[in-house]
Formats: C-alpha cells, sequence, structure tokens
C-alpha cells in the first residue's frame, strides 16, 4: 500500500483496465514497454467483464435454456415443474465474472504490467497523479493512453435509484424476477436485457422514442426482430418518448406517443437511452486535450489526442461502443507508442444483437450501399430452407449478401438467426481481405451448418445459389 504522496516513473500509463485499457497496457508490455496501469475500480475488466458484454450473455443463455426447456415438448422433451431461481443464476453469472477478471490480473502480472488502484487525473502532458487508498500517487511518463470508457445516460423524468428505476447493470443482478418491467430505449442492451426478463416470466414493454427498431439495419431484419420480441409477449412502443415514472405499487411509466399519452405499469424500469463517455475529471481541459460537443475525446487513426504523447482509445473515444472496436485500438496505440506503422483501418467492425434470434452485420447495409453510389446486387438465403436450422428449431431469419453489382466486390453482410454471431467473423474477414462474392461462394463451408447461410447467400446474390430458386 502507497501512503502519503509517492512519485514514480514508467514509459506508458493506462488510465482504466477495461478492454480498452487491459489489452493497450499488455500489448504495450509485450512490445518492451515498463508500463503502469491504473483502475478505479476493485476488479480489472471494466464494463464488458463487470457489467455488459459477458454477465449479459450469461444471463442470455441461461434465459434461452429455460424457454427452449419450456417449448421442448414436440421434441419429446417435456420438463414437470420448471423453475428459475434467478440469486442461482445470478450466483452462477458472478462466478464467470469473477473467473475472467482474475484472467485478467493474472495476464496483466504475468506480462510485467504494474497495476496502482485508484482514481487518475492528468495534471500535466506527461504527469499524472493517483488517488489510491494509501494517498496520492504522482506518476511521470513518456506517453498516456485514455481508456475511460463510458457510462449509461441520465434520462429526465427517471431519477435513478437502483432499485426501481435502474440501468443495466442492476438488471444484470436483480434479487428477484420482477412481475412487469419497462425498459426504455430499444438498443441493443435494452432488447437484449428486456428479452431475458420476458423468458424468464416477467410482463416486459419497451418504449422507443424512434418510430422503427433497428433503423439503421435492413428493414427485414427489424421486421423478424420485431415478430419475435411479439412472440416474446413484449410490448413494443416505437414512437413513444417516455416522460416521467409516477412511483405507486405498482408504479407507471408515463409516454407521450404519436397521438396519445401512454402509460405502462412497472414494478421496476430499466433506463437505455445511451452512454456517455468518461472525460470529465481527468484534467483533458487543462493540458488542451480536445473532444467533442458529446465529450468524446477526438483522435486520429493513430489514436493520438491533440496533445502529443496523449492518446485515447474505447467508449471515451466514441464510434461503436463496443468491446472488439476497443481491443483493435488499444492494440494500434501500444504499437504506434512502440514506434510500429501502426493505424486503425478496419474494413468493417462486426456488430452483433444478442437477442432471440441474433442480429449480426457487418460493412454497409443496402440502403448505405446504394448511397455511397454502387449499383447494389443481393442474395438471401432463409434459415427456412437450411437443413441445419431446422434440425436445430432455428428456422426463422436470413443472410444477406451485398455486393457491388459491376465489380461483384463483396461490400456486406447482414444476418438474423440462431448463432449468427458466430459467423459474422468469417464475413469480417472477407471484408477485410476485400473479398469478392466468387471468393464466399467458392468457399467449401461446412456441412449441416448455419454458416453455409453466408455461402448461399453470396451464391443467391450471383444467381447460382442450389438450395433455393434463384430471382
Ligand atoms: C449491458 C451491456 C452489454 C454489452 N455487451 C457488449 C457486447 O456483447 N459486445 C461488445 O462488444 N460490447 C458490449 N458492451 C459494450 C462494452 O462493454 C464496451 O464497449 C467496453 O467495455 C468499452 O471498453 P473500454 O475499455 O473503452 O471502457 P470500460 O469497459 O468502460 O472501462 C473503463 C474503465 O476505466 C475505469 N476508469 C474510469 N475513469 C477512471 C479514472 N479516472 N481513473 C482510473 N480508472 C478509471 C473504469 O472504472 C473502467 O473500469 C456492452 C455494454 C453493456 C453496458
Amino acid at each position: 500500500m502507497v501512503v502519503g504522496s509517492v512519485s514514480r516513473g514508467c514509459q506508458v500509463v493506462v488510465i482504466g483496465a477495461g478492454p480498452g485499457g487491459y489489452v493497450a497496457a499488455i500489448r504495450a508490455a509485450q512490445l518492451g514497454k515498463d508500463v503502469i496501469l491504473i483502475e478505479k475500480d476493485e476488479r480489472l475488466g471494466g464494463v464488458c467483464l463487470n457489467v455488459g458484454c459477458i454477465p449479459s450473455k450469461a444471463l442470455i443463455h441461461a434465459s434461452d435454456l429455460a424457454e427452449e426447456v419450456r417449448g421442448a415438448a414436440n421434441l419429446g422433451i417435456t420438463v414437470a415443474g420448471l423453475t428459475v431461481d434467478l440469486p442461482t443464476m445470478v450466483k452462477w453469472k458472478d462466478g464467470i465474472v469473477r473467473r475472467l477478471t482474475g484472467g485478467v490480473k493474472f495476464l496483466c502480472e504475468k506480462n510485467g504490467v504494474e497495476v496502482v488502484r485508484g482514481r487518475a487525473e492528468l495534471t500535466s502532458d506527461r504527469t499524472l497523479s493517483v488517488a489510491t487508498e494509501g494517498g496520492q500517487v504522482a506518476i511521470q511518463f513518456e506517453a498516456a493512453i485514455i481508456a475511460t470508457g463510458s457510462r449509461p445516460m441520465a434520462l429526465d423524468g427517471f431519477p435513478h435509484d437502483g432499485e426501481t428505476i435502474i440501468g443495466s447493470s442492476e438488471a444484470l443482478s436483480l434479487p428477484k424476477i420482477p412481475e412487469r418491467m419497462v425498459v426504455i430505449g430499444a438498443g441493443y442492451i435494452g432488447l437484449e436485457l428486456g428479452s431475458v426478463y420476458a423468458k424468464l416470466g416477467t410482463k416486459v414493454s419497451i418504449v422507443e422514442f424512434l418510430p422503427e427498431l433497428a433503423p439503421a439495419l435492413d428493414p427485414e431484419v427489424a421486421k423478424a426482430l420485431g415478430k419475435r420480441l411479439k412472440q416474446l409477449g413484449i410490448g413494443l412502443h416505437l414512437g413513444h418518448r417516455a416522460l416521467r415514472f409516477e412511483p405507486g405499487n405498482p408504479g407507471v411509466v408515463v409516454a407521450q406517443g404519436p397521438e396519445s399519452e401512454l402509460r405502462v405499469e412497472a414494478d421496476v424500469v430499466m433506463v437505455s437511452t445511451g452512454r456517455v463517455p468518461n472525460s470529465e475529471g481527468l484534467g483533458l481541459d487543462a493540458i488542451g486535450v480536445a473532444t467533442d460537443d458529446k465529450g468524446f475525446i477526438k483522435v486520429n487513426d493513430k489514436m493520438q489526442t491533440s496533445v502529443p504523447g496523449i492518446y485515447a482509445i474505447g467508449d471515451v473515444v466514441g464510434g461503436a461502443l463496443l468491446a472488439h472496436k476497443a481491443y483493435q485500438e488499444a492494440k494500434v496505440a501500444a504499437e504506434v507508442i512502440a514506434g510500429h506503422p501502426a493505424a486503425f483501418d478496419s474494413a468493417g467492425i462486426p456488430a452483433v444483437i444478442y437477442t432471440d434470434p441474433e442480429v449480426a452485420w457487418v460493412g454497409l447495409s443496402e440502403q448505405q450501399a446504394r448511397e455511397r453510389g454502387h449499383n447494389v446486387v443481393t442474395g438471401t438465403f432463409p434459415f427456412a430452407a437450411s437443413g441445419r436450422a431446422m434440425s436445430l428449431g432455428a428456422t426463422e431469419g436470413f443472410v444477406k449478401a451485398i455486393g457491388d453489382a459491376e465489380s461483384k466486390q463483396l461490400l456486406g453482410i447482414v444476418a438474423v438467426g440462431r448463432g449468427v454471431s458466430e459467423f459474422i467473423g468469417e464475413a469480417t474477414l472477407a471484408l477485410e481481405m476485400g473479398a469478392y462474392l466468387e471468393d464466399v461462394g467458392l468457399t467449401i463451408h461446412p456441412h449441416p451448418t448455419m454458416s453455409e447461410a453466408l455461402q448461399e447467400a453470396v451464391e443467391a446474390a450471383l444467381g447460382k445459389a442450389v438450395h433455393m430458386m434463384n430471382k
């Protein structure tokens, strides 16, 4: 433990130990740098490992399992007296989080990264101060990487109390399954966690300001997603602005729709209306690190901020607020600091919504491709025609390939269906390699797998599909 005021030095200091920060620290250490990683929270891993990607996917899997067992009678499987014990489920999820965050600590130690526990603030372009349990620690550095992440955006009329009005973090550790839950915001976090509770038996309603679901994606995606949410009994109120919460037993969420006011009963309200960057309290203004009007730190493709020697990565720089984007930026920052010719130059950042069915996409949507002046060719393969999908009882959804009609270059893939998250990486690789539709079409895919739909969709775009009729 550090006591009083201590002065230290290192080559690279990283602020924040989420997916951006710990990856940057490890990569910088691998490249021979003397690295200090500063984290204010008890556990390493940031939002993703503690209250984001991993715990949400654990609960999604558990609720999927309950739902699948309930619906397995036509497979000859019935389970009498199925019960869901939420505290046990949460405990299981917490065990996964503990293992992973412990794993990050182990990797930092083994790579020679020194971890300092405390809140950091830059005091100049070469020094920072950390408020630790034992007092202030001053650190001098040659380069700093800011990886302080983001937090949920507050919503007027819905003061967060952590019990009735909650954010996604509390939704991952509720003490019991609520009878009625209103989710405000139909972004991926709201859709994923709303689906979890619907599958666990909660009456879930989603209130969304925008008039459409997932407007940036394909209209067919929104249709497939909307249909399934309805099947799960989720009330979807699009085009409604959430106004206020009226406490009571139960409380009521009041929202303004296009024509009338909506009132929905709720025992718990989960607000998931977006995230804001953790860029305050870091001393950025004092040293001249430029941010945009929302507070995201401005960086170039080398992850350099407006101040030489200060880098920023992950959610705090905006763009896609996703862990794998943070990983990539982390590696770029560490490599640039080590003098390598690195830059963030990806052909596409894949994204997944882990709903049921999953939605995954990379590259351009059909509409984006048209807006960029491409003469577009598309091919769609429905899972209803896939033997693997039938054998999994998962025939909902499709894969759509988007290509340039003249050059036949692959421009994007969008997929809806069971397990599509597992092969969107393949589509990303194809885009990264500058693949033509034919390259994917000529790639032998194992049969029977859901990934064959990718090959079939591309072949459909070329007018060569075999397992469905070509248009
Ligand atoms: C419910 C939910 C589900 C998600 N699911 C997915 C998913 O499936 N896939 C995906 O790719 N992404 C997902 N995300 C997003 C993902 O979690 C983030 O994109 C990712 O965590 C960003 O990483 P980061 O390193 O930039 O920041 P963070 O993970 O936010 O980490 C920042 C760290 O910095 C620390 N810190 C902040 N300020 C200071 C300071 N002054 N001094 C010291 N330490 C500081 C914080 O305590 C924190 O540990 C999800 C998010 C949520 C909320």
